[in-house]
């Protein structure tokens, strides 16, 4: 059976051998031949049987195979695991010990110790015959002959299986309080939800149930123009009241990822032209909104209800956020294959602090509280971007105004 001489012993007979000019080889011939010197041949066997017993006394599974994968030496460990005896195992491949679809990394590994007999260090899994899954962790070292070439490899392999077990239990674990944060965040946010939209429906109902009751109570003795001025104020009301329902539905829509995209020929110049008009007429602020299109001629493929659902909210912010009679500039461009698309304003602007979370649901910047709003209009304009398979910027310098910029991936149409 081949094995290693001690390093102590090892450096004993180098030193010797070279003090007589021989080799190690040759010396532990001499000696084995020289019937007088059973001294070292009893020092060789008590350090063989010393070795051996250091060997086979480890828990951690110890082979030797050749380079063709023959097993040249196993221990007791090694045998006790595969629950094989030594003579089943010797001479033999260690291949039958493992699954047909490992043989390809194994072949790996060898050819890699091979090149470079370092520690060479692999995590196999084992089906035991009781079905019971081990893993174990090898590290392989070559075993170089005096031309430092590898003649065989020293396997060394430690159960993993219950550390294994313990991580596994960890990533579930992990997993699992992951979800049930996102749960707790999903439920925070759905009452914070409610709480807003109630909130922001009882604001127009109470204004529509005031005008009404007055409609009611003294409708007969008002004048015509005082009629028609509550008439007015309910519809706005029943506008505003439906904007809202809008919004929510269209976050609804694009959270359950329902939102269907038909890119179709579009006039996008048009559209545009039409939506600063629609804004020109509704705008009692009078801000001067003009459009620039720096469109090539024709049509180009776009989903027109996700641009109106874009602009429309970038553009009443736009309005909504700065003063009377400055001016709100909408542009449209193509560059490098997107569309893209800005809303300029001279407004208030937004603090630089809270500029990367105006696109949250709900988030209102400090300097916006005394305008009307639910902090939803930009979350539905991110998700309609991010579901156009876009992106989305803003720059803006408080007290200055603000630019929102979109890039929109021109689109094949649909067939
Ligand atoms: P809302 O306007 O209803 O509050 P949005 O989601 O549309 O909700 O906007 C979120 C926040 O971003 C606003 O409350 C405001 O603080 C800020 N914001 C958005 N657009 C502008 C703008 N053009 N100028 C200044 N602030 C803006």
């Amino acid at each position: 059976m081949p094995y290693s001489l001690p390093d102590d012993l090892a450096a004993a007979l180098k030193t010797k051998a070279q003090a007589e000019g021989s080799s190690v080889e040759d010396l532990i011939r001499m000696w084995l031949n020289a019937d007088d010197d059973q001294d070292v041949l009893r020092r060789l066997h008590k350090s063989e049987t010393r070795y051996q017993a250091i060997v086979q006394s480890q828990i951690d599974l110890i082979c030797r195979y050749t380079p063709d994968t023959v097993l040249t030496f196993v221990n007791d460990a090694y045998c006790k695991f595969f629950q094989k005896s030594r003579d089943e195992l010797l001479g033999r491949s260690f291949l039958i010990l493992n699954p047909q679809e490992q043989h390809e990394r194994i072949h790996r590994r060898i050819t890699a110790v091979l090149r470079n007999p370092g520690p060479e260090i692999a995590i196999y899994n084992v089906v035991m015959p009781d079905g019971d899954i081990r893993w174990i962790q090898w590290v392989d070292h070559g075993v170089v002959d005096e031309h430092g070439q590898v003649v065989e490899i020293q396997a060394v392999g430690h159960d993993i299986t219950e550390l294994k077990r313990l991580e596994e239990q960890r990533v579930r674990t992990a997993a699992l309080e992951a979800e049930l944060t996102a749960e707790r965040e999903a439920n925070e946010l759905k009452n914070r939800f409610i709480s807003t939209i109630s909130h922001e429906f009882r604001n127009p109902l109470s204004v529509i149930k005031a005008s009404a009751d007055m409609l009611l109570h003294y409708g007969e003795r008002m004048s015509k123009a005082k009629v028609e001025e509550h008439l007015a104020r309910i519809i706005g009301q029943v506008d505003l009241a439906t904007g809202l329902l809008d919004d929510v539905l269209a976050l609804d829509a694009t959270r359950a990822g329902t939102l269907d995209f038909h890119p179709e020929p579009a006039d996008i110049a048009g559209f545009c032209q039409s939506l600063v008009e629609y804004f020109r007429r509704t705008d009692d602020k009078q801000h001067d909104i003009v459009f620039e299109g720096v469109l090539p001629p024709g049509q180009i493929a776009a989903d027109l209800r996700f641009l109106n659902r874009i602009l429309t909210n970038l553009m009443s912010n736009a309005i909504k956020y700065s003063p009377a009679g400055s001016r709100i500039r909408l542009a449209a461009a193509v560059e490098a294959g997107d569309l893209v698309l800005q809303v300029e304003d001279e407004g208030i602007g937004i603090p630089k602090d809270e500029q990367i979370r105006i696109f949250d649901s709900f988030f209102r910047a400090r300097n916006a509280q005394h305008v009307v709003g639910t902090g939803l209009g930009l979350t539905i304009v991110r998700q309609h971007v991010e579901a156009y398979g876009g992106r989305i910027s803003v720059t803006s310098q408080p007290g200055q105004g603000a630019v929102f910029r979109v890039w929109l991936p021109l689109r094949d149409c649909d067939k």
